[in-house]
């Protein structure tokens, strides 16, 4: 009732046809002063002026924007192949920012001036660089955040056990996946161990052509008839995930869990590890194979772990590029978005706010509480983050008017969240409408899109955790096909599209 908005009495039957009228007048009179052709060409420009579409850039780019799309999709994949997990991502961008002049802000001087470039390690699994920038850090910071930590298994604090004269680790999966989607796969191990005696030590297991890979096994569809009756969500219990590691024994036949010996004995030689060490580990299982062109035209970036490295590398290589930007500009590469952004390595953590504050201090001859808050106040972001792109084959769970679609540019969404936008930060309109007029003023083009039809699910991103120290926040990002899945699919003229939009944010807001 309360939606409805129904006219007061008396008021309406009086005004109505006279405005009526006078439209059908102005209607009739506009054709009747031209001509056919000049009405026509009036009708064409007056639904340019008003409507709004979004285009296929591969129509509308230049030959040397597609050379520039495709060549930076190589630096892309190049990049995503060097870091599959957040650690990887973490050492492959300080190497990246310390080629380029960037230094830890922790060796940093106490005053920096216009054009420093820092950066800081968030415990090895987040991220931060920024380029100061020629304004007082009073009128606030323009940040780029995407996340680097993706869908993928972890194991458990107890993994190894022998079973049938085989070894396998038991896991637990992270983020959201569809688990059938992660069995009969070659899969890599990646991470790290802290030894008894503190010492520290990196795994990273199937990438090289030589290496050994791991699997999960499946079920043979002969007997599969139980399995293919369960829900999908069910097909593959989180429970049947267990990872296939080995299958010699160590010692004699009289040996008990000779099996289980053999493998942790192999460990230990060649990482110096024990069982007790992969209590705290953190070891990571993804798929085993590289980044790949897609498609005969190669006009797809086909690979694991995009959502969100797609955005991650675009906005990194956005703060990289900048000499002395008029404001500060920082990237934000944080950890465990994929579980809510949790611990202190993920975005809630306020370990990514005191290196805010300690750039704020050190560009500003000091630290002062107000003059900090005004500042992340004045900040401006954009939370870069992947979108879902429209599948037509699976069309049915998006509204084809509110998708993105793969080709057609970064994707701006006002709000992301779930079921009546719950947990979403909806961008405020002036913040929004100052992106997009940075876009079109400099020819970048964009779109919009949700997340899947209203109450069929939805999702989050870092935005709401930035937005609750007042920054201006809006998400934006790559659509992706696949999303989650292990071999998720991009455009490569939106990853190149995101990167120029990232840069001009950087520049113009
Ligand atoms: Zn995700």
């Amino acid at each position: 009732m309360a939606v409805k908005k129904t006219p007061a009495a008396g008021k309406t039957p009086a005004a109505k046809p006279a405005a009526a009228e006078k439209t059908v007048r102005t209607r009739r009179a506009a054709p009747a002063a031209k001509d056919a052709k000049d009405a026509k060409e009036a009708v064409k420009e007056l639904k340019e002026k008003l409507f709004k579409d979004y285009p296929n850039l591969w129509d509308k780019a230049s030959t040397d924007d597609v050379e520039s799309a495709y060549a930076f999709a190589e630096e892309y994949r190049r990049f995503i192949d060097l870091g599959k997990t957040e650690r990887e991502v973490v050492i492959a961008s300080i190497e990246t920012v310390e080629s380029l002049g960037f230094v830890d802000i922790e060796t940093a001087g106490k005053v920096l001036k216009p054009g420093a470039k820092v950066y800081k390690s968030i415990r090895g699994k987040g991220f931060v660089c920024a380029v100061v920038g020629k304004k007082p850090a009073s009128a606030g910071m323009n940040l780029l955040g995407a996340h680097i930590d993706s869908p993928r298994i972890d194991l458990k604090p107890v993994p190894v056990y022998e079973e049938a004269d085989m070894v396998f680790f038991k896991t637990h999966y992270y983020g959201g996946i569809k688990k059938y989607q992660w069995v009969s796969l070659p899969l890599s191990l990646h991470g790290v161990v802290v030894r008894g005696d503190g010492s520290k030590v990196s795994v990273c297991v199937g990438e090289k052509d030589e290496d050994p890979v791991f699997t999960i096994t499946d079920l043979l569809p002969h007997l599969g008839a139980e399995q293919m009756a369960r829900k999908a969500n069910e097909t593959v219990k989180g429970e049947e995930l267990n990872l296939l590691v080995g299958s010699l024994p160590y010692g004699d036949k009289d040996t008990s869990s000779r099996f289980k010996l053999g493998l942790l004995k192999l460990l230990n030689d060649q990482y110096g590890i024990t069982e007790q060490d992969l209590v705290s580990a953190e070891l990571e299982i993804v798929p085993a194979f590289r980044s790949r062109d897609l498609g005969f035209d190669r006009s797809f970036v086909g690979a694991y772990g995009q959502d969100d490295r797609v955005c991650s590398f675009p906005a990194l290589v956005a703060v990289t590029d900048q000499e002395k930007p008029d404001k500060t500009c920082v990237a934000i590469l944080s950890d465990k978005e994929e579980i809510g952004s949790e611990g202190n390595t993920g975005a809630k953590s306020r370990l990514y706010v005191n290196f805010l504050s300690d750039l704020y201090a050190r560009t500003s001859g000091g630290y002062d509480e107000i003059g900090f808050q005004k500042c992340l106040e004045n900040s401006k972001m954009l939370s870069a983050d992947v979108s879902v792109g429209y599948d037509p084959t699976f069309g049915s769970v998006s509204d084809p008017k509110n998708s993105a679609y793969l080709g057609r540019g970064i994707v701006l969404e006002k709000y992301t969240g779930h079921r009546g936008k719950s947990d979403a930060s909806d961008a405020n309109a002036e913040f929004y409408a100052e992106v997009i007029r940075a876009l079109e003023s400099a020819g970048i083009p964009w779109q919009t899109g949700e997340l899947g039809k209203v109450d069929f699910g939805g999702g989050g991103t870092i935005a709401k955790y930035m937005a609750d120290y007042g920054i201006e926040v809006l998400d934006c990002g790559v659509a992706v096909l696949s999303m989650h899945g292990p071999f998720e699919v991009t455009s490569k003229i939106d990853v190149y599209y995101t990167y120029l939009a990232y840069k001009r944010f950087i520049e113009a807001v």
